[in-house]
């Protein structure tokens, strides 16, 4: 069990699920029961319609890498890392990280999965590069 002990910030409502079941090594994005679009970040409204019946559902985690950028670190600092905006299959972008490969060895386009790592005692979502892609 990962203890909640870190309270750097106070988090409620939907974030603070969101946050936990990543904790809990699952990924969860939600979707509108109004119009039956994805939605995330996570929220209490439909950003399309409006409605609050957003309910929450476990990605295919597959998706597409939008745009990537190589940030530049020292070694001892723990090097170089990607920043990546990644489509999902379901419709929603979200900002991320490819692992895997070189951080420079990201390119649009690229077929990407989603995996749930810890990170500092916290589930965070990361990408790796999808070998089954079609
Ligand atoms: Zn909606």
């Amino acid at each position: 069990m990962t203890a909640p002990d870190q309270t750097e910030s106070v988090s409620h409502g939907v974030e603070a699920q969101y946050r936990q079941a990543l904790d809990d090594g699952r990924f969860l994005i939600q979707q509108c029961a109004g119009c039956d679009r994805a939605v995330f970040y996570p929220r209490m409204l439909c950003p399309h319609c409006g409605a609050d019946k957003l309910s929450w559902i476990t990605p295919d985690g597959r998706g597409a890498v939008y745009s990537t950028t190589v940030v530049r670190r020292k070694p001892d600092a723990g090097g170089d890392y990607n920043v990546a905006l990644i489509d999902l299959q379901e419709g929603v972008r979200l900002m991320s990280r490819v692992e895997g490969v070189a951080p420079d060895a990201v390119r649009i386009g690229m077929g990407v999965r989603a995996q749930v790592v810890q990170q500092d005692g916290r589930g965070l979502v990361v990408f790796v590069p999808n070998k089954e892609a079609p």
